[in-house]
């Protein structure tokens, strides 16, 4: 059982529930959450999906949080201020932690892109279960690329916030795994993380 020990919650106990073992053995797979950041357009949902993909042709069971999605409905009263950013990124984490606990494996596409956010992410999953996966091209490729014109809606002015253009992004440090777009194709980009998964992440 936990306590929170202030605010409003300050009566809340949490009840530990007893089911949540039993699924994870169930699933035979150590659940996990993949968390891919990086800029708007460097590939995170096209990867997501890819790897998605072949994870459950391996029998896996997964899920998949994309950050356009949530923003339309978990998180569709949050703006792109660094304060909004953070509750979206703590929400998220929240969700991919019910997730794991529930022994699935989660991959989240999400430009993350302060790295105090995701490290508080990583903090509400726990270490054990929290891959952080760069997804990285740099800004002239992903600008040259824009999927949805949202780098010429910025370079405009028409866009505030954006990440890269006038708000900033926190190159990971000390990522699990690096992904390098403009030089793998998707296929490799997967198979780089499958790799790291098969070494480091196997089932118990
Ligand atoms: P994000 O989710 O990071 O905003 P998207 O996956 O939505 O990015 O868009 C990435 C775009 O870049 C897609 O149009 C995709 O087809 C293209 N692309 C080109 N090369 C690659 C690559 N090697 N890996 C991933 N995406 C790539």
């Amino acid at each position: 059982m936990s306590y929170f020990a202030q605010g409003p919650q300050q009566n809340l106990h949490a009840f530990t529930f007893s089911h949540v073992r039993a699924e994870q053995s169930l699933m035979k797979q150590k659940p996990l959450v993949i968390w891919m950041t990086g800029l708007s357009a460097s590939g995170k949902s096209t990867i997501a999906d890819a790897l998605d993909l072949a994870l459950r042709a391996q029998g896996r069971f997964t899920c998949i949080i994309d950050g356009d999605s949530v923003r339309t409905g978990l998180c569709r009263d949050l703006g792109f201020t660094d304060s909004d950013r953070d509750e979206n990124i703590r929400r998220v984490a929240e969700v991919a932690g019910l997730m794991v606990a529930a022994g699935l494996i989660v991959i989240v596409a999400l430009i993350s892109p302060s790295s105090a956010s995701r490290h508080y992410a990583r903090s509400i999953i726990g270490n054990e279960h929290f891959v952080e996966v760069h997804v990285d091209a740099p800004l002239a490729i992903v600008e040259q690329r824009d999927p949805k014109g949202l780098y010429k809606k910025a370079r405009s002015g028409l866009l505030k916030n954006f990440t890269g253009i006038d708000s900033n992004y926190d190159t990971p440090l000390f990522p699990e795994v690096h992904v390098q777009t403009h030089l793998f194709s998707v296929e490799q980009s997967v198979e780089i993380i499958l790799g790291w998964m098969a070494s480091a992440a196997d089932p118990a």
